[in-house]
């Protein structure tokens, strides 16, 4: 029951509905009622940061939405308010397609409905049969990392009774959000999809939370869902090694006190491939007399107010961390080598408005159209494809030159000196690199414009005792320098030494061509072996969902083995072939293969080992519905 929408007054419901997103209270309304009216309504297209979404095209419409909502709730309340059922199941996928505005193909039903997360455990092992208990229990599994990725996989399995346990380096759990605690670290991913479909009630300030709500998340859900007390922390796995004559892995790793080794059937990789971070190597670094740490080793409750401080890099993160650190050092000065495109979000740093929160808690299912809503990444591919007729020297389609105007406009409202807008002008096209969102009211334009700040962009010839030295020979004297310079993101389980059969190393698998995986996840002559956020899952579905997805498929590979009676799977060496073609051929036709954009997503060897290139639905249905035929079981 919903005691407190017992005692709201009418007023209050008005004004709530006034908050809600329209498309989404009409999918909610037409799915608990099945009102005709709400169906056949003209919409448009609007884009909201680089997210694009539909919108009913009139005004009116919206009003008629509104008003029924409001009318709906005001019932529901004086009916008693108590427990509500989700409607006709068959009306589902209609309610979702007048959510998204665009149908949904009967094949892609499920997937969405997944997405709902009316089944908190869609992406659960239902297994098909039930396992010889005895097999089942002797079967285990060993996950490395308790970040997103790591605890997905362990309350996953833990649903599913699959022994497993958790090898964390760090202290806490959080992965990123453990490691990455600078000032204005916080997702650029809507906050209500960067949970998960079992964590879709979970009580968010912000529609874009920081570093510490996250980790927050993490942690309920490490409690919540007792996978906890199966997490070996302080502890760094070193290696691991594939026993063809047991088919076992052997798992090394250091701990607080000593190397220990440990032996599992299995192993589910969460590393991450934005962990380890990536310091330059600049000529006289050594000889800086002053602090200096990467933003992903914050000291904790470091303050810089009075100090003169340098950040090199301008990615994400440098974007981020200048505008927060730029309040309160005596000056602080920004080593920028590449701009990059900055979307404008209103309200990216605020909290959800009290109305918002309180649909959340007495609108039935607020939480699960919204996080629907927002975990729909189809937009990514349309803004992102290449369009060969498209011609147009600064964006790749239609959508993509929409994007670049806004990111323009954006820049020159805000920047006053054309020649300081085209510093900050990406020579390359919108998302060829990770674009930053910002907000609008105070951001990094903001904060390069402000008096005690200097933006340097000739380059950094050297640093010494005192500071930095430019490339214009220009010296920038400095307390602390923050290096704001990435991650080593294309070294895939780096630094593990992962030694599969024959003793095949994955650096020898992969040869000059850097990191791949089959569906992002196996690799040929690595029996056993699952690696969440591997090789090519960056894009396609949200880190969460993808996440889910690839746990799900390695429970099935389990499930399919432990069934039949089998000890390994591995992916054979063509379908693994086969997908890194077609991944490759596929990452040719989207905005990043642009070579004016030099970043991260590019290994040495002219691929990409980060992107995936896939729309959600086709790298869901890879996942979901494993072809066992490109798998070898023994
Ligand atoms: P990044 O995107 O790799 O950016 C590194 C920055 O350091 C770039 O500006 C780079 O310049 C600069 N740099 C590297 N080596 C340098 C050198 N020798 N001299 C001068 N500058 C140098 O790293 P990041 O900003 O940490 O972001 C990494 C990823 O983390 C993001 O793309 C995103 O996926 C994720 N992230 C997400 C969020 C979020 O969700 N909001 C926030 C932070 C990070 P060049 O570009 O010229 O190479």
């Amino acid at each position: 029951m919903r005691r407190e929408l017992l005692e709201t007054s009418d007023e209050v419901i008005e004004d709530a509905v006034g908050y809600a997103h329209p498309m989404v209270l009409r999918a909610i309304l037409y799915q608990l009622t099945g009102d005709p009216e709400l169906q056949d309504m003209p919409l448009k297209t609007a884009l909201r940061g680089y997210y694009e979404y539909y919108m009913p095209a009139n005004d009116t419409d919206v009003a008629v939405i509104r008003r029924k909502a409001a009318e709906f709730l005001k019932n529901y309340r004086d009916s008693g308010a108590g427990p509500i059922d989700i409607g006709p199941l068959e009306r589902l996928p209609v309610s979702l397609a007048m959510m998204y505005g665009q149908p949904i193909a009967k094949e892609h039903e499920e997937f969405f409905l997944q997405d709902l997360a009316v089944d908190p455990w869609a992406r659960g092992l239902k297994w098909r049969e039930t396992p010889d208990p005895k097999r089942l229990a002797d079967f285990s599994v060993t996950i490395i990392g308790a970040g997103m990725g790591g605890l997905i996989a362990a309350a996953q399995l833990k649903k599913a009774g699959i022994r497993h346990t958790v090898i964390e380096k760090n202290a806490g759990v959080g992965g990123t959000w453990y490691e990455n605690r600078y000032p204005g670290a916080r997702v650029d991913t809507p906050s209500r999809s960067y949970t998960n479909i079992f964590g879709v009630n979970f009580d968010y300030p912000n529609p874009y939370c920081e570093w510490y709500e996250n980790e927050r998340y993490f942690n309920w859900l490490a409690d919540e869902f007792g996978v906890r007390e199966n997490i070996t922390f302080n502890t760094e796995v070193r290696s691991l090694v594939w026993g063809e004559d047991d088919s076992m892995w052997t798992i090394t790793m250091a701990g607080p006190d000593a190397e220990h080794v440990t032996r599992s059937n299995a192993v589910i990789t969460a590393v991450g491939f934005l962990n380890r971070p990536h310091i330059p190597n600049v000529p006289g670094a050594p000889q800086f007399e002053g602090l200096s740490w990467h933003t992903a080793r914050w000291p904790d409750g470091m303050s810089l107010r009075g100090k003169r401080v340098a950040v090199v890099g301008t990615g994400c993160t440098g974007y981020q961390l200048i505008p927060e650190l730029a309040k309160e050092t005596a000056h602080l000065t920004i080593f920028q080598r590449t701009p990059q495109w900055l979307f404008p979000v209103p309200g990216y740093t605020s909290p959800f408005p009290p109305q918002i929160r309180w649909l959340d808690r007495n609108m039935p299912f607020h939480t699960n159209f919204m996080r629907a809503q927002s975990a729909n990444t189809a937009w990514f591919t349309k803004l992102t494809q290449i369009d060969p007729e498209f011609d147009d020297p600064h964006a790749c389609n239609a959508m993509n030159k929409m994007a670049r105007d806004v990111c323009v406009k954006f820049l020159n409202d805000k920047i006053a000196d054309p020649e300081l807008v085209k510093i900050m002008t990406p020579k390359h096209p919108v998302w060829s690199a990770r674009a930053v969102v910002v907000d609008p009211e105070y951001c990094i334009l903001d904060a390069i414009q402000r008096d005690d700040t200097a933006l340097v962009t000739s380059g950094i010839k050297q640093i010494n005792a005192t500071g930095i030295e430019d490339q214009d020979g220009v010296q920038h004297n400095v307390d602390v320098i923050v290096y704001a310079t990435g991650f080593r993101a294309a070294d895939y389980f780096y630094p593990i030494d992962i030694r599969g059969k024959g003793g095949l190393t994955v650096q020898e698998l992969w040869g000059h061509d850097g990191p791949k995986a089959y569906r992002g996840c196996m690799m040929p002559g690595f029996p056993n072996l699952w690696s969440i956020y591997g090789p090519n899952t960056n894009g396609g579905l949200h880190p969460g969902s993808f996440h889910e997805m690839i746990t799900l498929y390695a429970m099935k590979c389990i499930e399919q083995m432990l069934l039949n009676g089998k000890k390994t799977v591995e992916v054979k060496k063509q379908p693994y072939l086969e997908y890194n073609e077609l991944v490759d051929r596929l990452n040719l036709q989207r905005v990043w293969s642009d070579k004016r954009a030099d970043n991260y997503y590019w290994t040495h060897s002219t691929r990409t080992a980060v992107q995936c290139p896939l729309p959600n639905t086709q790298i869901w249905s890879y996942l979901y519905r494993p072809q066992f035929e490109h798998l070898e079981m023994q």
